[in-house]
């Protein structure tokens, strides 16, 4: 690996050498200080695990590359599993546990700014046993297990730097008793089967934020395919659904490639070159919209169509390829993944946007409803209902209010930037497409503590 800091590199700096300090402990997320740290960037985790089912027990290892973002003497990964050993560069190095979630290494000799380098963790341990500021996100029983929850699941089953801002990509083994499953996100590269065991290897060949890997082990069926725009799926449902809902349940699932169709149709190609979904038979509460392969409850309505497919599959615009830049950016998720699902069976045009925009505005009269400040909702009330329905009216209005062509042109802009994106600077793109003053619009929407008054200028009204 080059150890030449770009900061010295054609000599910029003078001979005087950095002083090698500590990365930050986190990445200054408001509402989640100690997420993700601060120092270096992943490019990516190789992660080797076995999943023991019958004990609730993971054990392997993650390879972790990054780069230095300045000269590290030590750093942190985000973890709460026990730890046998870590290395760096090759090296075996000293870590330390400061509190359950984060893991100090220490390697041997320092890293210099801009330089490239490895680590690997590994360890062994039972996440259901772990928590970590009131969150026991591991859901599993001794059938099946998945990993999946936002923001924070990450650090129950690999180190990372778990943060939205630090998409890296993903190569992910699971080692599980033959004759079970293990599927994660991307693409299933191979399945190698021993007397007792099948390592399941899944790629994902684009970067993704830490939060939205998944794995889930057990029994499931499998079904695959191409979409129309020959985009690759993969469908899995647990088999410890009872026959009748695990034909329900691929049914359901079978319906992604013409939703993915029928989002392509506005927002552009479907971001990734992987899809499809999994149904679990653990009761979650709540479907997750994973990278490539959305996490779907054992107990979703799956005869009611598309519209939770469509919300979870318009995240895979708006959340996973733009991420947030920070948690209290969640409206930029939800309230456009809620939009799209809200207009899943009505259709994508403009009457149809408008009615679903007039009954919404009709239903939440109450004026609880309109108290939570959805572009700062505040770590407790991320998920409140508030930020998917009120932030799907918004985007409803905001849609009337811009007219058809700027709308489209800024949602387009907006996701071809690809960036980490957060609600200001949404508002500014907003503003410089329309050429108008948003600033009410925004205000009346997303922050004013009661129902937008009825005007052209909240959208609420077709522009005269
Ligand atoms: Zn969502």
């Amino acid at each position: 690996m080059a150890t030449v800091g770009a900061l010295l590199v054609g000599g910029v700096a003078s001979a005087q050498p950095v002083t090698p300090s500590p990365g930050s402990t986190g990445l200054g997320d408001t509402y989640f200080p100690g997420d993700g740290n601060g120092g270096y960037d992943v490019s990516s985790y190789r992660i080797a695990h076995t999943m023991r089912l019958a004990k609730g027990e993971l054990s392997g290892r993650t390879v972790v590359r990054a780069r230095a973002t300045q000269a590290l003497s030590r750093f942190n990964l985000d973890f709460v599993l026990p730890v046998r050993s870590v290395s760096v560069n090759g090296t075996k190095a000293r870590f330390t546990r400061p509190n359950r979630h984060e893991l100090t290494v220490i390697p041997r000799t320092a890293l210099a700014g801009g330089s490239a380098f490895q680590v690997v963790v590994r360890y062994r341990g039972k996440p259901a046993k772990h928590a970590w500021r009131g969150e026991r996100p591991w859901l599993g029983d001794e059938r099946e297990v998945v990993a999946m929850g936002e923001p924070q699941i990450a650090a129950w089953w690999f180190p990372s730097n778990d943060h939205p801002q630090d998409k890296a990509r993903f190569d992910i083994s699971i080692r599980v008793p033959r004759g079970k499953q293990a599927i994660a996100n991307g693409r299933l590269v191979s399945t190698k089967r021993t007397a007792h065991w099948t390592t399941w290897r899944w790629q994902a060949k684009e970067e993704m934020a830490p939060y939205l890997a998944f794995f889930a082990a057990g029994d499931f069926a499998l079904e695959r395919g191409r979409t129309s725009s020959g985009v690759r799926w993969v469908n899995a449902v647990s088999e410890q659904l009872s026959p009748a809902r695990r034909r329900a349940a691929l049914a359901f699932l079978r319906k992604t490639p013409k939703v993915i169709a029928w989002l392509e149709r506005r927002l552009g190609p479907y971001p990734f070159v992987d899809a499809g979904g999994l149904v679990t038979a653990l009761d979650t509460g709540f479907a997750l919209e994973n990278q490539t392969r959305p996490t779907y409850p054992a107990l979703a309505d799956f005869s009611a169509g598309g519209g939770l497919l469509a919300h979870e599959l318009a995240h895979q615009w708006f959340g996973d390829l733009v991420a947030v830049r920070q948690w209290r950016d969640i409206w930029l998720n939800e309230g456009f993944a809620s939009y799209f699902g809200d207009l899943w069976g009505d259709g994508l045009d403009l009457a149809s946007s408008n009615a679903m925009l007039e009954r919404g505005w009709r239903w939440w009269d109450a004026a609880s409803f309109w108290h939570l400040d959805i572009s700062d909702p505040g770590p407790r009330m991320l998920f409140d209902t508030p930020v998917y329905q009120r932030g799907s009216l918004a985007v409803a209005a905001l849609r009337q209010r811009l007219g058809e062509q700027d709308f489209w042109l800024l949602l387009r802009t907006w996701l071809a930037d690809r960036s980490h994106g957060s609600v200001a600077e949404f508002e500014t793109l907003a503003a410089s497409i329309s050429g108008e003053d948003l600033d009410g619009f925004f205000d009346a929407w997303l922050r004013a503590d009661r129902r937008p008054a009825r005007s052209v200028e909240n959208g609420l009204l077709p522009p005269t």
